[in-house]
């Protein structure tokens, strides 16, 4: 019998490419999400592209005790936990709203889970944990650092929630996937990152310019200490992302403990790298800026990803060309994302 798993946040950017190759895999999908950052159309779209439905559940994890009815009702053997806020802007403005959100809800989750005695979970953490590593590349035994904002403290807190958790109940499975920067689309073009407003990420809003939407990318500083100055990230591929997370459940049994693991791919691109990758994709010139740096912005983070390989049979097969090819699919054919579906 596959697994049922359910994907707290399922209908988000990386929670509905998991459900792609989830369900490709066999595995029962079961999505529960609020849907304060995402849109119906997304599961609807993760039908279309795999012939298969899913259960939706639209609900908050901060409810417990529905919470508790889903995974019993479900027989829900596996929780991966995406549901968070992730705008990190936004959670230095409004660190409560965050921690209430992020924090509260796993905390709800987690009650829900001991309660009904579902004692997997797999989740959502980030390279942010790190802070500003010492070395590069960074590997699972680089210890946690200082995170610059309330975003990343939430998923420094909810790691060391599990981690106490399991030492309490040696019984809980936890494996905490820390992901560098997720980018592109599922090859479809019918799902993809969906962001509400002027985009923070790099690559959302290296798509919205080269699509006239914006007018050019800021560049966020270029006097950082990498080889042509600007901000150098470990971006990987939205779909072999979501395959990690199938490789996380394929391989639950054989984990022990606290398991944690990075995905990324181990190479690290900068800010004009990814501009010129883009620009050979879409045949034009990207328009950009040089300006002063961001707040709390770093200068390199890339990781080994070689645990993740021996640990779970997982690496990263896209490179930097397939990210940006899948990214601009996903944005000609959604524009205006999930709300407006015309082409241009
Ligand atoms: P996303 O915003 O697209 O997806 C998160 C989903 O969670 C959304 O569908 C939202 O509606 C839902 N959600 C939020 N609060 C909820 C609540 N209280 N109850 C129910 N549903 C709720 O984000 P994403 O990019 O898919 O990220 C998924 C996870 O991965 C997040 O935990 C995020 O912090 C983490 N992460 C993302 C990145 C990234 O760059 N995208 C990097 C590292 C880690
Ligand atoms: N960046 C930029 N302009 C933007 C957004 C990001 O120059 O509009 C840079 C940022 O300084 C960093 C890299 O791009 O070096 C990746 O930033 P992003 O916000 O996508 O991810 P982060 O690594 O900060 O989570």
């Amino acid at each position: 019998m596959k697994k049922r798993v359910l994907l707290t946040g399922g209908a988000g950017y990386i929670g509905s490419h998991t459900a792609v190759e989830l369900l490709d895999k066999g595995y029962n999908v079961i999505i529960y999400d609020n849907l304060s950052n995402s849109s119906k159309i997304a599961i609807e779209r993760v039908e279309k592209i795999t012939g298969k439905n899913i259960k939706f559940y639209k609900a908050d994890i901060l409810d417990t005790e529905f919470l508790k009815k889903v995974l019993i009702d479900e027989k829900i053997d596996v929780v991966i936990h995406f549901a968070a806020l992730k705008a990190v802007g936004e959670s230095v403005k409004n660190p409560l709203k965050y921690y209430h959100n992020n924090l509260t809800g796993t905390l709800s989750l987690l009650k829900a889970m001991e309660d009904v005695g579902c004692k997997n979970i797999i989740f959502s953490s980030s390279a942010t944990v790190y802070g500003d590593p010492e070395v590069t590349p960074i590997t699972e035994d680089v210890p946690k650092g200082f995170c610059t904002n309330p975003y990343g403290w939430s998923k420094s807190f909810m790691e060391q929630i599990m981690t106490d958790l399991h030492t309490a109940n040696p019984d809980f499975k936890v494996v905490l996937l820390r992901y560098f920067n997720p980018i592109g689309a599922h090859k479809s073009g019918l799902i993809g990152e969906d962001p509400q407003g002027i985009p923070s990420n790099l690559l959302p809003y290296i798509s919205q310019v080269a699509v006239g939407e914006l007018e050019y990318v800021h560049i966020f500083g270029d006097d950082y200490k990498t080889h042509d100055g600007t901000g150098v990230r470990d971006y990987i591929h939205v779909v072999d992302l979501a395959r990690g997370h199938v490789k996380a459940v394929e391989n639950l049994e054989k984990l022990n403990g606290v398991e944690i693991i990075n995905l990324a791919t181990g190479k690290g691109y900068s800010v004009l790298d990814v501009i010129k990758s883009f620009e050979e994709v879409i045949g034009k010139k990207i328009p950009y800026k040089i300006e002063k740096r961001r707040a709390g912005d770093i200068d390199k983070s890339f990781a080994d990803a070689s645990k993740a390989k021996k640990v779970l049979g997982w690496q990263a097969q896209y490179d930097i060309k397939d990210m940006c090819e899948d990214a601009w699919r996903w944005q000609k054919m959604n524009p205006r994302g999930y709300e407006r579906e015309e082409k241009i």
